[in-house]
């Protein structure tokens, strides 16, 4: 494997599984539908960042840390996942979280708290600047803190995805399963960088393509080609990608980061009625209302076989009961 030399350690129940979607595609009269189930990683509700919290913990512990310090939006699955895998490795968690605390602490804010993390708001102020204060106090304390960044999207964490990829071609190869695409939700771009790292060194020929969160596709580009750069140079390898390679699309940004729209709900239901799949509101419900708007269109032709990477998410449903169903009048 592309990652065997660099520190790993097991955190998620892989490999996760893949199977077809055989009633959403019938119902959207398209292509066929297959789904990569990182929404089963395992740890603490499971998600993409347990892949790379594997190596981003493994790095914490070579140097010698006690504390992981991590931050994110209120309702990250990054900061959730980080909580419990810090939980599962006998480390202290600190989370710094945007904007004030909210009157009920839920979905993944509740699960950091039972995960026995220590919660900061950053208030008025950015999450990076106040991370960088309670590294400092940490460290007076005597404590030893690692950094994470948002979404564990630096070249360290990025290489749970060059294992993510090669373990999807070790199922695609052994379903003897050819794909056109891969489809899923880009933010923080790890996920992208490691996935067009281990793509571009293994020949794995399907596109990969990142449905942009809350960035312009120029941003995205540049961000995933910046840490597939680093990310490739860590690994060893002579090649990385360039920006103008990786693909994005940055049409289903809708409201912001965070503000879940007609055609997020109208996914996340999709996939619940037809399937019994969970999306979240956040990420997999807007990459998925990118990809029925791209079958829809015909940009994805109804003769594709597609990927849908199910990158995790749902917690945060339960921190977004009205906004999915209205107020309780109107049920
Ligand atoms: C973080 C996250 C993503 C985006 O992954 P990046 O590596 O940040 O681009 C997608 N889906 C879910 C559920 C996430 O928590």
């Amino acid at each position: 494997m592309l990652t065997d030399r660099l520190p790993r350690v097991r955190l998620g129940s892989l490999p996760t599984p893949l199977h077809e979607l055989p009633r959403l595609s019938r119902a959207l009269g398209g292509p066929r539908l297959f789904v990569k189930r990182d929404d089963q990683t395992g740890l603490a509700t499971g998600g993409n960042k347990t892949r790379k919290l594997e190596f981003s913990v493994a790095e914490a512990l070579r140097r010698g840390a006690d504390t992981l310090i991590t931050l994110g939006a209120v309702q990250s699955n990054h900061a959730r996942q980080t909580a419990a895998a810090a939980a599962a490795c006998g480390l202290r968690c600190v989370l710094v979280l945007s904007g004030q605390a909210p009157q009920v602490a839920a979905g993944n804010l509740l699960l950091d708290h039972l995960l026995g993390a220590r919660v900061v708001f950053s208030g008025g102020r950015t999450r990076e600047e106040v991370a960088g204060e309670v590294v400092a106090a940490q460290t007076a304390e005597g404590h030893r803190p690692y950094l994470i960044p948002v979404g564990a999207s630096d070249e360290v964490g990025a290489a749970g995805f060059v294992a993510a990829l090669e373990e999807l071609k070790g199922q695609l190869d052994e379903l003897r399963l050819r794909i056109d695409r891969v489809v899923f939700a880009s933010s923080s771009f790890g996920t992208q960088a490691g996935l067009c790292v281990a793509a571009k060194e293994l020949g794995f020929e399907p596109q990969l393509a990142g449905i942009a969160i809350d960035s312009t596709r120029a941003e995205l580009q540049a961000a995933v080609a910046g840490i597939a750069a680093r990310l490739a140079a860590r690994i060893g390898l002579d090649d990385s990608v360039t920006p103008e390679e990786v693909v994005g699309y940055d049409a289903y940004v809708g409201g912001g980061y965070a503000v879940l729209g007609p055609p997020e709900r109208e996914a996340i239901e999709l996939a619940a009625r037809h399937e019994g799949i969970l999306l979240d509101p956040v990420y997999t419900g807007r990459a998925m209302a990118g990809l029925i708007d791209l079958i829809r269109r015909r940009e994805i032709g109804a003769g594709e076989t597609i990927l849908f990477w199910h990158t995790g998410g749902t917690p945060a449903l339960f921190a977004y009961g009205e906004e999915l169903l209205g107020s309780p009048r109107n049920r």
